[in-house]
């Protein structure tokens, strides 16, 4: 149950949100009267140890590198074209999703989304729009019985201006998420093996290893099943300007879809829309000094988790950039101060429906938002790398991946005790 009703200019000390009340522009700023939500449940979620996170490892520099030199394999080079839904750049770009996953991390399962619409820059002509789903659950779980954090960024550009590449706008968040998902793919895997080797071994009489640090604290089967899913959307951007029809199309249709299919009777959630646990968005990220504020107050523990998480990398020296002030600034924002104003973006068609949204956007924008400006040379490297540390932290911690992270055993020292230092220092 959604009014959504515009108020421009809301915020005084966003000149974005000014701008967008001379120009009619693509984030507009509209209130929301209350959403009904989901409970999603009590979930674990365990924070990674402080030997865990000094022991990460993460993919090699070329990964965002901007230019295919030759021998590199960036996953963030081949997105900065244009890619405008339904021309030969945009086929490239899913071409490049595809051929990542299905090389690098074929256990995630790949699955398009399609719908077409026409848009008021192209006529009766039916543009196509695709987004693209990879999904990883545990192995032995039925799909309707497992409730996915979702990570989603869209991959489409701004049809005009002619040429625009969008490096912030998205392809630099789509980057960040492909190397998320390659991060934490093998702990994945590894902790779904030992809750396996676990749950055979309780089966088959044998007695609980609580050392291995796999089992569940709640208790094995009453455990609820946790998988994670990245959404690449399509459509996007507005083709003339943004209104609630010319927008977000992938996402709109996404929604709808997932909402209008049904998992089986005997599933705990009855589709797909109801499985997500916690939609978190990124966008218009890679340019140095964001400042991301926490914009709903119903998701502001996931907020705080992810502004902790910056600040426990940055005090171990994880991260390269050093800001005047955090990313994730907003921590310690009393109730009072959260408004009902929210930008628009590919969450709303999902936030409208009751999905609980972590919106990871800067305000104000980039300064390069929606200009010839936005490509690569403009990216802020350290920064774009931090936040694919943030998020890879983010997604463990969600996926209770501590003790599988890192290849280095940090087991022997937490028995020490020196695994607990984080709680008395951060
Ligand atoms: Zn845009």
């Amino acid at each position: 149950m959604v009014t959504m009703a515009r108020h421009i200019g809301l915020d005084p000390n966003n000149p974005q949100w000014h701008r967008s009340s001379t120009s009619l522009s693509r984030h507009l700023l509209s209130a929301l009267l209350l959403t009904t939500t989901i409970t999603t449940g009590v979930h674990a979620y365990t924070p990674l140890s402080t030997c865990t996170l000094q022991h990460l490892t993460f993919g090699p520099s070329s990964d965002f590198d901007i230019h295919n030199g030759f021998g590199s394999s960036s996953l963030l080079a081949p997105i900065l074209i244009p890619r405008v839904p339904g021309t030969e750049g945009s086929r490239l770009v899913q071409q490049h999703f595809v051929d990542f996953f299905s090389s690098q991390l074929p256990d995630w399962t790949l699955e398009w989304q399609n719908s077409t619409s026409t848009t008021p820059a192209t006529g009766s002509q039916l543009i196509p729009f695709a987004n693209l789903i990879l999904r990883r659950d545990p192995p032995w779980a039925k799909a309707g019985n497992v409730k996915r954090l979702t990570l989603a960024a869209h991959y489409d550009s701004l049809f005009r201006p002619e040429g625009f590449i969008g490096a912030v706008d998205s392809a630099a968040p789509c980057a960040i998420l492909m190397a998320v998902a390659r991060a934490v793919d093998g702990a994945l895997g590894r902790r779904w093996e030992g809750v396996m080797a676990a749950k055979e071994k309780r089966e088959g009489g044998g007695e609980r290893d609580a050392g291995d640090g796999l089992e569940d604290e709640e208790g094995g089967e009453e455990e609820e099943e946790k998988g994670v899913q990245i959404v690449l959307f399509d459509g996007e951007e507005a083709w003339e300007r943004w209104t609630n029809t010319d927008s977000t199309y992938g996402s709109r249709a996404l929604a709808e879809a997932w909402q209008s299919s049904p998992y089986e009777a005997s599933s705990t959630h009855s589709n797909r829309l109801e499985s997500i646990s916690l939609l978190v968005l990124l966008d218009l990220l890679g340019a140095g000094n964001p400042r991301i504020p926490s914009y709903f107050w119903d998701t502001h523990g996931a907020y705080k988790d992810l502004a902790k998480i910056e600040t426990r990398l940055r005090k171990l020296g994880v991260l390269e950039t050093a800001p005047a002030s955090p990313f994730l600034p907003d921590s310690e924002k009393p109730y009072n101060r959260f408004t009902r104003g929210y930008i628009q973006d590919d969450h709303v068609p999902f936030m409208e429906r009751g999905v609980k949204v972590l919106h990871i956007i800067p305000t104000p924008f980039p300064p390069v938002w929606h200009t010839m400006d936005d490509d690569g040379e403009h990216l802020d490297l350290p920064t774009v790398r931090d936040w694919a540390k943030i998020m890879t932290v983010f997604v463990a911690e969600w996926m209770d991946l501590d003790g599988v992270l890192s290849q280095e055993s940090c087991a022997a020292q937490k028995e020490k005790g020196s695994g607990s230092m984080e709680k008395d220092e951060l």
